[in-house]
């Protein structure tokens, strides 16, 4: 489904563009770019800003006109960091990802197409776009660099093909590098906590067993938000342990001087 999608780059004069678009492509999933005209193509500034996505500059095309990069075509994007006069149906990156991915999906081919880091893409060759795509930039400060304005729409795509393929967005527990005993306190343990934590209120001061109001219940609510894990339950029992110790003029564990 993928495959359907190229990433049109017309006439780009910098070749550290292109590397770096290709690695914006390959990190979003995305391998067929179409370079029409490049001003230095194939160049060893690409290959460096690909930094591991040469695969996808070996594998682009290198045609001679938006036609011939076109070819095939059922839905073509243009891409233009300004309004222009004429006025086209537009679409925000968001609306974009959705439209490539459903095309796509269905079988079409289809284009994202993004102009030159000077002057954008021509008036001729925006009225070859079925859509205009603007990314809502500043409008003191509208033009991204070109990598960047292939990852913005590149990401969209890819978070409208994952959504499509019931994939999740979120890195899960693992990915993130989660430790295994970060698994939360258990109500017994919590249940521990809470005394813990009231007889030190006591001690030092804080809760008047007499007239204790409604502080344990609404500490046990705000505890209760926090999903703690036991490495945290740790960590706030080691305070409370040190706190009693503390409201009773024993010495601290560490700061042996200080007594
Ligand atoms: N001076 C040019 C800027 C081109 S920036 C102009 O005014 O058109 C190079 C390319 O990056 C653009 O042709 C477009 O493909 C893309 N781009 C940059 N900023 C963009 C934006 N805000 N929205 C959509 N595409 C943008």
């Amino acid at each position: 489904m993928l495959q359907n999608i190229r990433v049109v780059l017309v006439n780009t004069s910098h070749p550290g563009n292109i590397g770096a678009a290709a690695r914006a492509m390959k990190n979003m999933g995305l391998m067929r770019l179409v370079l029409v005209d490049p001003v230095d193509f194939p160049s060893e500034e690409a290959s460096a800003r690909a930094s591991g996505a040469d695969d996808i500059l070996a594998s682009a095309l290198v045609v001679s006109s938006l036609e011939e990069a076109l070819a095939g075509c059922e839905l073509v994007l243009g891409t233009s960091a300004r309004e222009r006069h004429i006025p086209w149906p537009l679409l925000d990156p968001r609306e974009s990802g959705a439209s490539v991915v459903e095309r796509a999906v269905q079988g079409a081919q289809v284009a994202l197409v993004f102009g030159r880091e000077y002057a954008g893409l021509t008036n001729d060759e925006l009225q070859r776009c079925h859509f205009h795509v603007h990314i809502p930039s500043d409008p003191q400060f509208s033009s991204l660099n070109l990598a960047a304005a292939v990852q913005v729409l590149t990401y969209e795509v890819r978070m409208a093909w994952l959504a499509t393929q019931g994939q999740p967005t979120k890195m899960t527990r693992q990915e993130v590098g989660e430790e295994p005993d970060e698994q939360v306190a258990t109500a017994d343990e919590l249940e521990m906590f809470y005394g813990h934590l009231e007889r030190t209120l006591v001690d030092i001061g804080f809760l008047d067993p007499e007239r204790p109001r409604h502080l344990m219940p609404r500490l046990r609510r705000l505890y209760g938000r926090s999903a703690i894990s036991k490495l945290e339950m740790n960590i706030l029992r080691g305070i409370l342990t040190e706190t009693q110790a503390t409201a009773r003029g024993l010495p601290h564990k560490w700061r042996k001087d200080d007594v």
